[in-house]
């Protein structure tokens, strides 16, 4: 079995895929000619102490190394892109360098040179996704039986490991069980649940790490002041977030735009390649709903439409960053999820957001996501939704500012609720707490008024209003309340209630709905008069929004 080197080329030219970055076509010329394209080969690590951010595993090969205890398997697990191949060769040549074995090989005898070039005849490198057949490892295990031809070790690596079929797997495995003494094999998964448990368990675990921001960044600033390609500060951000934690995705990206921009990394290219035309939007977007900014909200659609996003996918991500944002005004924390950049907007407008709003908007957003979907005029159905999400955070402060008129807390035992000038009056008949203002219309009065009404007339009504504790005036109802032991009261009540609508008709002088509730059970809550407020009613009804009780809900300011 032939040395595969250009596997790892494939590998490199299939990230874009695996990220689905819309990357520019290139030009293979220029590519060659300027030789960007080799930049992540180059800067392979040849030495442990340039391997990126994985010292503990670095640690733990060195320390084999050095005592000469060489276990028979290493699996090395972690997602794509973060070092596990290049250990993986690393391992190789230092084990089979001339000069060693020791912590570092030394990248000059003829067995590394051999090795990096992947012509060394011990150490054999095969793909577990393209060779993952019985005969492949039927093959390898012939070849592991005989000694090593030039070096010390025969070095089998196979990487994806878990993607070699069952029969190969169970193949491999019986290799493992009796290793011959010279053959090393270093397993390599980006997926380490599907390897089989009898082979993990017969190596020694490497767990390989995200490579963080930080570490990323710097990285690519070092190899940019290597190779002399410009790019700015907020690129070599973008780029380290792009690569999402993968040294090879990064490096791969960084090449093609290097590359394209002939030395440079174009602010522009980079915003096209990877979309960041919507980070900015949204980030601009979210700006203008706080502020209310209406005509910002119509400039950045028509931006959005000329730029020929697509919107659906932009509405979804705003959707998730909003969803982004409520967590950290909830939690004070942030998601590892979180950009840098994100992290740095969300703590710009931190003063001007309040989770409830937030919150609204995403439901409002996620309520209109079928409706977008469907519409034939989605840039004008998207300018609706954001502006309405500004009416929204409006009518928020609104009902907050009525909230604060009409406290939702009020002692369980206290019947009256206060009534502040210019809302409808609701005062307590018993107990008899209510003060009266000037201009209110007093429930106390107007029930005597009522009993002096019907005490003329036959029939028990009169006698029944007794049993009344608290008669409360709004502007199209009026609401008796009635004592629990007085239920019959409320029964004749109830049957007499056309009578009723008369007489508040002639001492109201206007036209009211009588509701009859028996105290303590159905007692309007402070909530409620709230809904009924007309004010609040209208906002209710434009916004098709709802009042959400704060108190209950958890939610907090
Ligand atoms: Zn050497």
């Amino acid at each position: 079995m032939e040395p595969r080197e250009p596997r790892q080329v494939r590998k490199e030219a299939a990230i874009s895929d695996a990220h689905r970055v819309p990357v520019p076509v290139l030009l293979p010329m220029t590519a060659e000619k300027k030789g960007y394209l080799s930049i992540a080969r180059k800067h392979r690590p040849q030495l442990f102490s340039e391997v990126v951010y994985q010292n503990h595993v670095v640690t733990i090969l060195q320390n084999s190394l050095r005592s000469g205890k060489i276990h028979s398997c290493y699996l090395f697990s972690g997602m794509r892109g973060v070092g596990k191949t290049s250990l993986a060769r690393l391992f190789a040549k230092a084990l089979n360098c001339l000069e060693g074995p020791g912590e570092e090989p030394c990248n000059r005898c003829e067995n590394c040179l051999e090795i990096s070039a992947g012509r060394f005849p011990d150490v054999l490198e095969i793909d577990g996704a393209s060779n993952r057949g019985i005969d492949q490892v039927r093959e390898l295990r012939e070849s592991v039986k005989y000694k090593p031809l030039k070096g010390r070790y025969k070095v089998i690596i196979i990487d994806e490991v878990h993607m070699l079929t069952n029969e190969a797997f169970n193949a491999l495995l019986k290799t493992l069980e009796e290793p011959p003494p010279s053959a090393v094999f270093i397993l390599a998964t980006t997926e380490f649940q599907k390897v089989l448990p009898t082979v993990v368990s017969r190596s020694i675990l490497l767990d390989l790490r995200r490579i963080p921001f930080q570490e990323l960044r710097q990285q690519l600033e070092e190899i940019c002041r290597k190779e002399e390609i410009e790019a700015s500060p907020w690129a070599l951000s973008r780029l380290a977030e792009a690569s999402d934690g993968s040294l090879r995705d990064g490096l791969s990206l960084f090449e093609q735009l290097a590359s394209y921009g002939d030395g440079r990394i174009d602010d522009g290219d980079l915003s096209t390649v990877l979309g960041l035309v919507g980070e900015e939007l949204k980030e601009d977007l979210l700006r203008a709903l706080l502020k209310g900014d209406k005509e910002a909200i119509f400039t950045l659609v028509e931006r959005l439409f000329q730029e020929g996003d697509d919107l659906q996918g932009f509405y979804r991500q705003l959707f998730d960053y909003l969803r982004d944002l409520l967590f950290f005004l909830e939690t004070g924390k942030e998601e590892k999820s979180f950009t840098p950049r994100q992290r740095a907007l969300f703590e710009e407008v931190k003063g001007q957001a309040d989770p409830l709003t937030v919150l609204r908007w995403i439901n409002h957003l996620e309520k209109n996501d079928y409706t977008l979907k469907k519409s034939f005029h989605k840039r004008y159905l998207l300018e609706l939704i954001l502006l309405n999400l500004v009416y929204l955070r409006e009518a928020v402060e609104v009902e907050s500012l009525l909230k604060k008129r009409h406290p939702l807390s009020v002692p369980a035992d206290n019947s009256a609720v206060s009534a502040p000038e210019g809302h409808p009056a609701t005062v307590a008949a018993a107990p008899r707490t209510g003060h009266q203002e000037e201009g209110e219309v007093s429930g106390e009065g107007v029930l005597r008024e009522l009993q002096e009404l019907f005490a003329k007339e036959p029939g028990l009504l009169s006698a029944s209003l007794s049993g009344v504790t608290d008669l409360k005036i709004e502007k199209e109802r009026v609401l008796l309340t009635v004592a629990r032991n007085r239920l019959s009261s409320l029964q004749t009540l109830e049957r007499q209630k056309e009578a009723l609508v008369e007489g508040f008709k002639k001492i109201l002088k206007k036209s009211v709905r009588v509701d009859i509730v028996a105290a303590g059970e159905a007692m309007k809550t402070p909530r409620e008069l709230l809904q009924e407020d007309q004010r609040v009613k209208s906002f209710l009804e434009v916004f098709q929004g709802e009042v959400i009780d704060k108190n209950q809900g958890g939610e907090t300011r």
